[in-house]
């Protein structure tokens, strides 16, 4: 595995985020270019790339990210509103750090098709 991801030096503490929740498994963080009034992210501590490269050791982990997004938005209060949850793969998907990781946006109305 190559250097750390930008999110493994949050996850350890070597550089700021503004982070709202973490448990063993995952934590969650305000992304620093917020693209909605409220914009997470929610990331497993363990480096799965992207959903391309995960296994099925990966299954608890990738549950637990939803399931964190749930928890995350009830605590933030966009539960009620809506939310939209978004995971860019590879570069069609417009991924830019190559850590998997589970954007939440909300706070206004989401568009479809997305862009
Ligand atoms: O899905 P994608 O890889 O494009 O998303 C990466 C996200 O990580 C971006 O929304 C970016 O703003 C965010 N980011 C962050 N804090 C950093 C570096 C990137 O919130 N220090």
């Amino acid at each position: 595995m190559s250097d750390k991801t930008i999110f493994e030096m949050i996850i350890d503490r070597e550089i700021p985020a503004d982070i709202v929740y973490e448990d063993d498994i995952c934590i969650c963080f305000h992304d620093i270019a917020p693209q909605a009034p409220t914009h997470l992210l929610v990331v497993p501590k363990k480096r799965i790339v992207r959903i391309a490269d995960a296994s099925i050791e990966d299954q608890a982990t990738l549950g637990h990210l939803l399931l964190t997004a749930q928890k995350v938005a009830q605590q933030e209060g966009i539960s009620e509103s809506g939310f939209r949850t978004v995971i860019n793969n590879g570069k069609d998907g417009g991924e830019a750090v190559p850590h998997l990781h589970l954007h939440i946006l909300a706070g206004r109305q989401m568009l479809w098709p997305p862009g």
